[in-house]
């Protein structure tokens, strides 16, 4: 997210236009200036009450996938820091003008980061090098979904260097928790002063105990509709829900995916469902309700190696950012009223992301637009 001088102004604009939410009977009314937190305070002075403007028309959430360090990559980011450390910055530096230019960019890290650099790995129980939450920083990313299949991989230790991590780098996470108070704080962004809440869940742990109930958050729609039913009388007036789900090297969604997303959309709070974990690029569907449903956005940052019979197209390294544009209808409830995407593509040795190459982008779209979602090609000419 940019930093945007005019910050409060639009929070002023957003309260003035929060006080007429109509369709939305029975929830708490927000309390905008509780939501500032920490965006508000790099910002000019408020101006003069007498200078409310009208509230800005749409708000931009960036969506990308899973981030997999895998020993390639680690290898790679330390050569590119010349033997100091670890530098992933050149790896999102083709990206970052399009995760900076939304209003709001959220990462799927999918796997432990390491505080202090010790006991690094890849590949099967990983844990990143400290300097990917600097990297995602600069990139443009505001916050991340940490609820995976390997948030515990290298226990509750893991989840506690992880979450310090994001936070020492100034990226807010949703999904896994510290402690038992942390797991039930309601997450909302200040997005242009929008209040985003935000929910994560994994459908497991790769069969590794869960140290304690609340270190990471499980798939359960009844727990998911009462969670996002908090987060509206907590003053979200719009909700992600972002899903760690899927058959992996599958395209089309699981039985299983269509279950749990049948049965969270039917929480009338829950306004957005964020896939991930299949290691490929999975469709996007518009509900008939007006909803929207990305399945699954495949690999962002990984290196995965290529397996028997996959030939020279993988799809695992296909990768998409989506952003949904946010907008209010005449009922007071915000809507997405338009779904971008841009294609990405893995390009090793080096494993920078890229603007996906013309092969790659067709595969992206055609599996992307397969459930016939009115989708728009956002590719920077
Ligand atoms: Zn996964």
């Amino acid at each position: 997210m940019r930093t945007r001088p005019v910050l409060i102004v639009a929070l002023l604009g957003l309260a003035a236009g929060a006080a007429c939410s109509a369709g939305e009977p029975g929830r708490a009314t927000p309390a905008p200036a509780a939501t500032a937190s920490t965006a508000s305070t790099t910002t000019a002075p408020a101006p003069a009450a007498t200078t409310t403007p009208a509230a800005p028309p749409t708000v931009t959430l960036a969506f990308t996938g899973d981030m997999l360090i895998h020993d390639d990559l680690r290898a790679r980011a330390a050569r590119n820091a010349g033997g100091n450390g670890f530098d992933f910055t050149p790896m999102l530096a083709e990206v970052a003008p399009i995760l900076s230019a939304a209003d709001w960019a959220v990462c799927h890290q999918e796997t432990p980061i390491s505080a202090d650099n010790s006991a690094l790995s890849g590949y099967p129980a990983f844990n990143a090098p400290r300097e990917l939450a600097g990297a995602m920083k600069a990139a443009g990313y505001d916050s991340c979904s940490t609820a995976s299949n390997h948030t515990v991989d290298k226990g509750l230790p893991g989840v506690t260097a992880t979450i310090e991590t994001l936070r020492r780098a100034g990226l807010r996470h949703v999904g896994s928790a510290r402690s038992a108070a942390e797991a039930v704080r309601p997450v909302i962004l200040p997005v242009k002063g929008l209040r985003v809440g935000h929910l994560a869940y994994t459908y497991g742990t790769n069969g590794i105990p869960v140290p304690t109930p609340w270190a990471v958050d499980l798939i359960d729609p009844p727990r998911i509709a009462a969670d996002a039913r908090a987060l509206r009388a907590a003053g979200a007036r719009f909700v992600v829900v972002s899903l760690h789900f899927g058959d992996e090297k599958v395209q089309q969604p699981s039985a299983y995916q269509r279950e749990v997303v049948d049965a969270v959309l039917r929480s009338p709070d829950v306004d957005l469902v964020i896939g991930h974990h299949a290691h490929v690029v999975q469709p996007v569907q518009r509900r008939p309700d007006g909803r929207w449903v990305v399945f699954g956005l495949g690999n962002f940052l990984a290196q995965q190696a290529l397996q028997p019979g996959e030939g020279t197209a993988p799809p695992h390294r296909d990768g998409v950012i989506v952003t949904a544009t946010l907008a209010q209808r005449p009922d007071g409830r915000w809507t997405v009223r338009r779904m971008g995407y841009v294609p990405t593509f893995v390009q090793t040795p080096a494993g920078v992301v890229r603007l996906a190459p013309p092969a790659s982008r067709q595969r992206t779209t055609r599996i992307l637009t397969s459930l016939g979602a009115p989708l728009t090609d956002d590719t920077p000419a």
